[in-house]
């Protein structure tokens, strides 16, 4: 069994999905992952943005607009009138659901009920499509299968268990096609996996069933060594470690959601990110294979905060950082980066949701800094087999540019650095220019 997952841009309109569609037709037992068509969830989080703020007639505004451009992909997508009917008729009820939360109160609960809409319909008309052509499919509704707990992670017995069951449902059907994003929470309500979490369903999906293989189809041909959207002449990898590739996901590389990596390296499945535009290209597999003694990529992760501890209690006494890091845990905040000296601590988070309740408990310890609008660069590669001087070729790259922290040696595939985020486009392209243009040994 592979898992295919096709993001937003992939199924972006009546002529993507015919390119899914001619892409997934070759018999092999497969279940397709998608994303919403682009543009639907940020629209949807517009749509809720408004509910929030009672403005009712914009909301309406706003919901007839995103059904008029879905009207037209009907058009666009079915020849027979039966098939235009039922799938307006699918539309109908979607829209008129989103209508009502006009007439009500508005809390987190709709609007997650709100953001789930875009996957349920792209998945719908994509399986009437499917219908329309005469091949056999079946829509495996994500909300009996995936799930978190009460920390946010995923329940994966469970996922393995009950998407088991649904696939049991169907004997001697090849093709199945689900919700990416879309999930349930402890509490049984609609929930997702934040945003681009389709393909964490996918990589979930691929772990649930011991997938041969899990392809992240998108708009690129793999993942680049920087990041396309701001630094000219960048390249696709060949070839990445999951742990490199799980360290440019949680650093930015926005190709791949943040988590997605984990579980299908514990189950060591390969994942391949794969171009929709350009299906001929190699693309990127991220497998237990590396390249030793390269750096492979950069990417940037925005809205960091870090924190700086300083605290004569600190020198020569154990059990300080346990207190410190205690307090994040309390708050379930995750740490990204840490540096330390005698008589100071510095981190870094990238939620600060608690920040206020984390700083007070801190300040407990001695005298606390805060920067906001950080960023982490962070450079990712095989370090072990460290050529020499590749930790040189990256700081003297970013020579001019002031770093808040360094952190080397604390896996042996990164190197990340904290500046602030109004340098981060210059440390990226002087980093293309210093490690990657100019000598094409680390490319
Ligand atoms: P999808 O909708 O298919 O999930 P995304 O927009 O989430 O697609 O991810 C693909 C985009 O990620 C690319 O179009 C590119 O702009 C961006 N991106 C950021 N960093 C990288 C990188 N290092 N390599 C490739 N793409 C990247
Ligand atoms: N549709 C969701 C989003 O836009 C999930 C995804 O695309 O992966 O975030
Ligand atoms: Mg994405």
């Amino acid at each position: 069994m592979k898992i295919l997952k096709f993001g937003g841009t992939s199924v972006g309109s009546a002529e993507r999905m015919k390119a899914v569609a001619s892409l997934i037709l070759n018999g092999e037992p497969k279940i397709v992952v998608l994303s919403a068509m682009s543009g639907t969830t940020n629209a949807l989080v517009q749509i809720a943005e408004t509910l929030y703020q009672n403005k009712h007639d914009e909301a309406k505004a706003l919901i007839q607009a995103l059904h008029d451009k879905y009207k037209q992909v009907v058009e666009e997508l079915y020849t027979s009138d039966d098939k235009k009917k039922q799938a307006n008729e699918l539309l109908k009820q979607h829209f008129e659901y989103l209508n009502a939360f006009t007439l009500d109160l508005f809390t987190i609960h709709e609007e997650r009920a709100v953001l789930a809409q875009g996957e349920l319909l792209s998945t719908a008309l994509f399986q009437f499509y499917l219908e329309e052509q005469g091949e056999k499919s079946v829509l495996l509704p994500a909300l009996n299968f995936m799930k978190v707990d009460e920390n946010e992670e995923p329940d994966s017995a469970y996922i393995a268990q009950q998407l088991q069951k649904e696939l049991e449902k169907h004997p001697g059907v090849a093709l199945f096609i689900t919700q990416g994003y879309i999930c349930r929470n402890a509490f049984g309500e609609i929930d997702n996996l934040k945003r681009g979490g389709s393909d964490y369903s996918a990589s979930l999906i691929g772990a649930a069933v011991d997938a041969q293989e899990i392809q992240i189809w998108t708009d690129i041909d793999g993942m680049h060594n920087n990041d396309p959207r701001i630094v000219k002449n960048t390249h696709p990898i060949a070839e990445l470690s999951f742990d490199e590739a799980a360290e440019l996901a949680y650093f930015g590389a926005k190709i791949l959601h943040p988590s997605s990596v984990k579980p299908a390296k514990q189950k060591n499945i390969p994942v391949k990110l794969l171009n929709t535009l350009q299906p001929e290209a190699r693309g990127t597999t991220i497998s237990t294979k590396t390249e030793s003694g390269k750096i492979k990529a950069v990417a940037a992760k925005d809205g960091i905060t870090a924190i700086k501890i300083k605290s004569g209690r600190m020198l020569l006494a154990y059990g300080f950082l346990r207190s410190v890091f205690e307090v994040f845990e309390r708050y379930k905040t995750p740490i990204d980066m840490i540096t330390t000296s005698e008589v100071a601590v510095s981190l870094t988070i990238d939620n600060a949701k608690h920040l206020d309740e984390i700083l007070a408990e801190l300040k407990e310890f001695g005298q606390v800094e805060v920067d906001q609008d950080q960023t982490i660069i962070c450079v990712v590669g095989d370090f072990i087999a460290e050529r020499s001087g590749s930790g040189l070729a990256v700081f003297q790259s970013l020579q001019n540019i002031p770093l808040r922290m360094i952190s080397y040696g604390g896996s042996k595939n990164n190197i990340s650095v904290l500046v602030n985020t109004s340098d981060k486009i210059e440390a990226l392209t002087k980093l293309n220019d210093g490690i990657f243009n100019g000598n094409e040994a680390h490319a």
